[in-house]
């Protein structure tokens, strides 16, 4: 199996890819092919579910529809892989759960890709980004998480020395939040 040549696609590890089940899980598998991450919500209570459910554990409705949700999130726990279990997927790799921005308790176990293991840390902020795969003419997107770019933004400010800093982390992340339109969750020491 190799990863798909598309543009942004080298050099991507390599995977044991899953097995797609037409109406059962393959929405979730291939959902990045639009860039959105789909999960199923409970078309009775609203509930989101994951992993894929034939009903909804809150309220036992089999209602349920695939739908886009924010694809950002929060590092909830996460380790690093030092130890070379499959020929060619190479550690080290950041093993994460992420817990979406969309709902308390909902969470991914995925990758942190594009920064340093070290970097990785509880509460930081991602975004989930794709990884393209195809294997015998079927194509699987695979959801991984990056540092949110807002986040990687508010960092670079945080850096800044004197006693201002903070000050002008508040309002670069007020104003940068409003031009985007999404929500961020105070950070420690705001609580
Ligand atoms: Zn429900």
């Amino acid at each position: 199996m190799s990863p798909d040549s598309v543009p942004g696609s080298e050099n991507l590890p390599f995977r044991i890819l899953p097995r797609l089940v037409a109406g059962q899980n393959d929405f979730f598998w291939t959902s990045g092919s639009d860039g959105l991450l789909r999960l199923l919500r409970c078309k009775a209570c609203g509930f989101v579910l994951h992993p894929p459910s034939p009903r909804c554990p809150m309220c036992l409705s089999k209602d349920l529809d695939q739908q886009p949700v924010s694809g950002t999130g929060r590092v909830y726990t996460w380790t690093v892989n030092h130890q070379p279990w499959i020929p060619g997927f190479d550690p080290p790799y950041v093993i994460a759960l992420v817990e979406l921005d969309d709902q308390v308790g909902l969470r991914l176990l995925s990758n942190i890709v594009g920064c340093d293991p070290d970097e990785v840390h509880i509460g930081m902020a991602v975004e989930v980004t794709f990884q393209r795969y195809e294997e015998r003419g079927e194509v699987v997107w695979i959801p991984v998480f990056r540092p949110s770019s807002i986040d990687a933004a508010r960092d670079r400010v945080g850096t800044l020395q004197g006693e201002h800093a903070d000050a002008a982390n508040r309002g670069f992340r007020d104003a940068d939040t409003r031009a985007l339109g999404v929500k961020v969750t105070p950070t420690r020491g705001e609580l």
